[in-house]
């Protein structure tokens, strides 16, 4: 009897820590909440002169989503004059925390200038005309325009900071050169370029006129022998240069090479493979 009283006085102690322990704990998320979770609002410097109102706007756009597109001043002034002011302006919508400066026109000067400012209550609002959503800030006169003149961070210096509007680059495309040429067939070889500097096509580019190039107007251009040739970093496989001289060039899965052994007579034919190289990374010196 005894023993079963002692355990139930046990299991009742540990329930009750429990309870206690994530009262405690759920005490403390809620401060936590509360102090960093909350929408802030910031005053900052205008950078322009006139009826600037600059702020930033800090909330958690994960949690609550909204459009927000509109900044309202109201001034609450009951024992001054006006007794009550308003001034609100449309501006960009931004769905994520952002810093802006707003026109807002005569009647914001109007409503710092309003008798009896330091008795009054200012709030400011920052809401979303879509999504029916606002963001309340209420503070005194004094301290409203204390802030206002107290403030020394501009919008881009807020935007900086909280790394605002920081738009994503992407990597530029690859630059390939814009070739022209004319893709032909030559007999017994396959695909090929009709190039002036081929002798196969220099009938066809004789007599051309200004359009046939430097070899058009004279006959085919005198062959010659390559010392050496060699791919250079950057070969995109294109496979171009293997289908002109494959005696010469092998693409593989990543790049191309020169087959070892390959024959160097024909720099016609190497010529022809650099120049159908849209990157340009065939190189080939010719032997004196
Ligand atoms: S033509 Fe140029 S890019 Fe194309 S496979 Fe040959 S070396 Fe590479």
């Amino acid at each position: 009897m005894s023993t079963s009283i002692i355990a139930m006085g046990v299991a009742g102690f540990v329930v009750i820590n429990l309870v206690i322990g994530l009262g405690l704990l759920s005490l403390g998320l809620g401060a936590f909440e509360t102090l960093f979770g909350k929408p802030k609002l910031t005053l900052l410097r205008s950078t322009k002169s006139g009826n600037i109102f600059a702020f930033g706007f800090r909330w958690n756009s994960a949690k609550e989503p909204a459009a927000i597109d509109t900044i309202r001043i109201r001034l609450f002034n009951p024992f001054g004059s006006p007794t009550q002011s308003e001034v609100m302006k449309p501006f960009e919508v931004k769905k994520n925390s952002f810093g802006i400066e707003v026109d807002m026109g005569p009647g914001f000067i109007e409503l710092l200038g309003a008798k009896g400012f330091d008795n009054a209550i200012v709030q400011v609002e920052v809401s979303s005309t879509k999504d029916g959503v606002a963001f309340q800030f209420d503070m005194r006169g004094p301290k409203f325009k204390k802030l206002v003149a107290a403030a020394d961070e501009t919008v881009q210096g807020f935007s900086a900071k909280y790394k605002l509007d920081v738009k994503k680059t992407s990597k530029p495309p690859i630059d390939i050169p814009i070739r022209s040429f004319i893709a032909d067939t030559v007999p017994g070889h396959g695909p090929s370029l009709k190039l002036a500097t081929n002798p196969v096509f220099a009938g066809e580019f004789a007599g051309a006129g200004a359009t046939g190039g430097a070899a058009a107007a004279g006959p085919a251009v005198e062959n010659f022998a390559v010392l050496k040739v060699w791919i250079e970093p950057g070969c995109i496989v294109c496979n171009a240069c293997e289908d002109i001289y494959k005696e010469v060039f092998e693409v593989l899965a990543d790049t191309c090479i020169i087959r070892p052994g390959a024959p160097l007579h024909d720099g016609l034919k190497i010529q022809e493979s650099a120049e159908a190289c849209p990157v340009e990374v065939i190189k080939y010196t010719k032997a004196s």
